[in-house]
């Protein structure tokens, strides 16, 4: 089924703004710990490669894939698909993510990783919908706040396309 993309909601320009200003504040805040960055696949894998290019701070990079669904808790469950190679105990993970819509896959995830035994867990997301949220769940480092919109590109999908815009586009 075609769909209308052709209106953009967040330019190329407006995104590498966001990566200058969010990179700065992850370089200042974890100049001095034992950083890992978890990308979450699919849709964050652009926003990990272009976020992590403008850190100058010693860092391990890995990534993981999971999904949520709501079964008998409202809180929903984790489904891990792709999980972590390296151990978190004792180490500072900041966790990079495309959007955050209800909250429920990256409440989980922080829950999940920080019972692994990691020392802080932080969660840092290149989009935000605080409109559909269903918790109380902040991200740690928002790139853009966005309305209640389904949007793809810079990583986010629809049945898998749109991706490789490089801009983001409401889909009509
Ligand atoms: P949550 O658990 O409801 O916060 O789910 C977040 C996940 O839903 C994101 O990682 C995306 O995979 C997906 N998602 C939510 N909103 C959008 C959207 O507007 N476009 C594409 N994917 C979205």
């Amino acid at each position: 089924m075609a769909v209308d993309t052709s209106k953009v909601l967040i330019s190329k320009t407006q995104i590498e703004e966001m990566l200058d200003r969010v990179a700065s504040r992850i370089n200042k805040d974890y100049a001095d710990k034992d950083l890992v960055v978890v990308g979450i696949l699919t849709g964050a894998y652009i926003f990990t490669a272009d976020l992590t290019r403008r850190l100058n701070i010693s860092m391990d990079v890995d990534f993981m894939q999971v999904s949520s669904y709501v079964g008998t808790e409202s809180t929903g469950d984790l489904k891990i698909k792709k999980d972590l190679s390296v151990d978190v105990a004792g180490r500072d993970v900041l966790i990079v993510e495309d959007i955050v819509d209800t909250g429920r896959t990256m409440a989980l995830l922080m829950d999940v990783i920080s019972k692994r035994g990691a020392k802080s867990v932080k969660l840092c997301s290149a989009f935000d919908k605080p409109d559909r949220r269903v918790n109380d769940l902040v991200p740690d480092y928002t790139g853009i706040v966005i309305p209640d919109e389904f949007v793809v590109g810079y990583g986010l999908d629809l049945d898998g396309q749109y991706r490789n815009f490089e801009d983001v586009r409401i889909v009509r």
